[in-house]
This record gives structure tokens, C-alpha cells and sequence, in this order.
């Protein structure tokens, strides 16, 4: 399979893609082709890595990873993506639970899976130095990526967060490495940590001589096992009903919703896919007036969609086209902080759970802009974390303490560091 950008330009390996992160004329990484499946084609396929290996091996065809595919998706998909069905009379509805990975939230899948084709391009260049994977985050991404190449051989990964701005259990998370992570608290926001990313990746020589490389959430490597839950989760409901699966799915960079996108391009049993966005519009405004708006961003307590330009959202346009045809294909809706909270509480009372504020999006997408005929079929609303991650505004809604799950009760146990530094790329550089 070769990929080529969004924005045309000469088609490149996996490897150079994954490498590359974003195309040099500022498009995105997309496969020349999608292969299409039937579900018949994994009959006997359960497990999660097994399914994954059949659906992806298309993609790696041709690449320097080809035959390791299968080792990479044992190592990566170490972790479930269960449905856990809600009991509700009449209505088909389950949850698709993303958040049973190290860092409690959909981000591993990818992280992990970039982490394992990294190292092994890597090894398989044989530098001399180093790869340092160089990643600003604003909460989530950061942890899961440092997670996910902690401790592994030939590189090395630097977090820039923004000051006080992450959450106590987001920068536990960032900081608690050691080894090959470092940490850096850079006194500013969020976009001044991606400026100075930005400024040390447009540096040749010294991108060069470190091996820079980016993690960031547009990776064609972190878009590609993100399919596969919604591969495996639809399949699993057709072979028990003969049934599709309609899906409602927390968005912000649109890498998630995308990756569902795929799936059903590939054939997988996938009906309706809407999008529920938080007060950051951009993406619903466009399917109501045709027109691309991207705008700064607003915070919300579904920070992590926090989103005012979604990356992604020129891969959707480039495999489904403009407004008016993405209308006849998704719906979007926009989710206030007040009916975030109100969900929150509302599904709790309903059913004793406590889901996390993106994951609420969904909710009251279902609950309030969906009709009875919209919801007649079977319908999957994706939680992407956690409740426990996001506890300072969970826990008073639902008066009530979360338990926290095993793996991130462990990492917070850990002690953390990690340097403050001035927000300019050369107090990071120091660094290197
Ligand atoms: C990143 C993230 C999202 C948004 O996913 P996109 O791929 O950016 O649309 C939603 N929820 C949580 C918990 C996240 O970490």
C-alpha cells in the first residue's frame, strides 16, 4: 500500500508516512486505496489482535513492517474494547468502553500501536542516534504517548505541558516516567507549547541531529487502530443479530470519528455515524452552512475536544467530500457545559454510572437530538475515558467517589518530576 497526502503530492511508504506525521504540503497522510472486507471474511477472528492483523494487514503490504504485523498488534491491543450493553426496554444500546488501556482513554490504542511501528522502523534504520518523539499536549495525548514508549529501546520522549493548565491526575501522568520520558512544564497555554514544537521541527539541523519526531494525533499510525475497535464491535453485534451498529462518538480532532469512517468504507457492518461535538462548533457549523470555519478554541470540561480547527476533518472531506454530501452521510450535534453536567447527573440517577464529560457528549446526543425512528436500530455510544480521570468534575455532580481503574491507580502512585521552563524553543532545546 503506498499513502499519499490529502493534498496530492508523491505517493510514500508506510514507514516514511508514519515517520513523517503531516505531508511537507501541509496535507495529511491517507492510503492510496481502502481495501473492503465482507464480515464473513473473519469468521473464527474474536480476539482484538487477531482482528487487527487481518484488517490492517492490507495497509502494511509492501512495508518495512509487514511481517511483523502480527507482533505489533499483540503488543499494542494488549488491552479489551468491550460493549457493555445498557438494559433500557425496547431501545438496542450499548457502550463501546475505550478507556481500559494504561491511561484510561482511547488515546493508547493509537499511541501504543505508533509506539510499536516506531521502534521498529527505527531499529530497522539503524540510526545512530536516538529517535525523540516530541509531543505538546494539552492533557491525554501526552500521557498516553509517554506510556506508550516508555522504556523502549532507541528512543526518547520529550512532553511539553502547559503550566497549571493540565488537570492533577493529567500531570501525574505526564510526569511519572523517568527513564526515557522527560517532562517539561512550559510557563504558557497549550499553542505555546505547539508553537515551540513547531519552531524545533522547521529547525532541519537540529530536527536532524536528534531525530525529531512527531506523535501527534494526525499520524496515519494512530488513525489505523482506531478502526479497529469499530471493526471488531460491529462485527461482534452482526453475528449475534444480523444487525448493524449506528455509533455516537465524542469528537474533537476528529481522529476517532474518522477512524469509524474507514471502518464503514472497508465494509464493516456500520449504519448511522454522528458526531457529538462541545461547545467548539467548527464541524457542525460547516454541515449547517457549507462553509469551513475553523476558529481559535474555547475551553470546555470536555477539554480534551477542545478543538477550534479539527485536523482530520480534511481526510473526511477528501474520502466523503463537501457539506452537502457529508449531510446525507453523518449528523453533528453541539453540546453546551450545562447540558454536559445535566447528562452527567441524569445517567448516573438512571443507571448508578458515572460517565466522564466527553463521553457525556454522547449521551445527550442520544437522549435529546435523536428521535424514536433515529434510535429504532442498534446503537453504540463510544465513551472515550474514563470518569475517574476527570474526577474534580465528576465526582461533585454525582456525589459520589469514583474508583479509580488498576492501571492508573498504579501510575499515580508513582512519583513525578519534571523541569519548568520558559516558553521558548530554546529553553527547550536545552533539553534535547
Ligand atoms: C482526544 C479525546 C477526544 C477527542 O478525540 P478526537 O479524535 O480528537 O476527535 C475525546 N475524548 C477524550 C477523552 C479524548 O482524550
Amino acid at each position: 500500500m503506498r499513502y499519499l497526502s490529502t493534498r496530492n503530492g508523491p505517493e510514500i511508504s508506510l514507514e516514511d508516512a508514519i515517520m513523517s506525521g503531516t505531508a511537507p504540503d501541509g496535507g495529511l497522510y491517507v492510503p492510496a486505496n481502502l481495501p473492503t472486507f465482507a464480515p464473513a471474511d473473519f469468521d473464527g477472528i474474536d480476539a482484538i489482535d487477531h482482528l487487527a492483523a487481518k484488517m490492517l494487514q492490507p495497509f502494511f503490504a509492501g512495508s518495512v513492517l509487514e511481517n511483523q504485523l502480527a507482533e505489533i498488534c499483540t503488543e499494542a491491543f494488549s488491552f479489551e474494547a468491550p460493549s457493555r450493553v445498557l438494559e433500557e426496554g425496547g431501545s438496542s444500546l450499548s457502550v463501546l468502553e475505550l478507556f481500559h488501556g494504561p491511561t484510561a482513554a482511547f488515546k493508547d490504542f493509537g499511541a501504543r500501536f505508533l509506539a510499536a511501528c516506531m521502534v521498529r522502523i527505527a531499529a530497522s534504520r539503524k540510526l545512530n542516534t536516538p529517535l525523540t518523539i516530541l509531543v505538546a499536549t494539552s492533557g491525554d495525548t501526552g500521557g498516553a504517548v509517554a506510556a506508550a514508549f516508555h522504556g523502549k529501546p532507541g528512543v526518547r520522549v520529550l512532553v511539553l505541558f502547559p503550566d497549571g493548565r493540565v488537570s492533577s491526575r493529567q500531570q501525574h501522568q505526564l510526569t511519572c516516567w523517568d527513564d526515557n520520558v522527560t517532562s517539561l512544564s512550559v510557563k504558557g497555554e497549550f499553542d505555546d507549547c505547539q508553537s515551540i514544537v513547531k519552531e524545533l521541527f522547521a529547525d532541519r539541523a537540529l530536527s536532524a541531529e536528534h531525530n525529531l519526531c512527531s506523535a501527534n494525533s494526525i499520524n496515519v499510525g494512530r488513525l489505523l487502530p482506531q478502526s479497529v475497535y469499530y471493526a471488531l464491535s460491529s462485527l461482534q453485534h452482526f453475528r449475534k443479530t444480523g444487525e448493524q451498529s449506528s455509533y455516537v462518538i465524542p469528537t474533537g480532532n476528529l481522529g476517532n470519528g474518522f477512524a469509524c469512517v474507514w471502518a464503514k468504507s472497508m465494509g464493516f457492518p456500520i449504519d448511522r455515524i454522528v458526531l457529538a461535538t462541545n461547545a467548539n462548533r467548527t464541524i457542525p457549523d460547516f454541515l449547517d452552512r457549507g462553509e469551513w470555519q475553523p476558529r481559535a478554541s474555547i475551553a470546555t470540561l470536555a477539554s480534551a475536544m477542545d478543538v477550534g480547527n479539527p485536523s482530520n476533518m480534511e481526510r473526511l472531506r477528501s474520502l466523503w467530500g463537501e457539506a452537502d454530501s457529508l449531510n446525507s452521510r453523518l449528523s453533528t450535534y453541539s453540546v453546551s457545559d450545562a447540558q454536559i453536567r445535566e447528562q452527567i447527573v441524569a445517567e448516573h440517577e438512571h443507571t448508578g454510572v458515572a460517565w466522564c464529560p466527553h463521553t457525556a457528549t454522547a449521551f445527550y446526543v442520544y437522549r435529546h437530538h435523536l428521535t424514536d425512528t433515529d434510535r429504532a436500530g442498534h446503537w453504540k455510544l463510544v465513551a472515550t475515558a474514563h470518569a475517574a480521570k476527570f474526577e474534580a468534575i465528576v465526582e461533585p455532580l454525582v456525589h459520589e467517589t469514583l474508583e479509580l481503574p488498576e492501571e492508573l491507580a498504579r501510575i499515580l502512585k508513582l512519583p513525578s518530576a519534571f523541569d519548568t521552563v520558559q516558553p521558548t524553543a530554546a529553553a527547550v532545546a536545552q533539553f534535547l
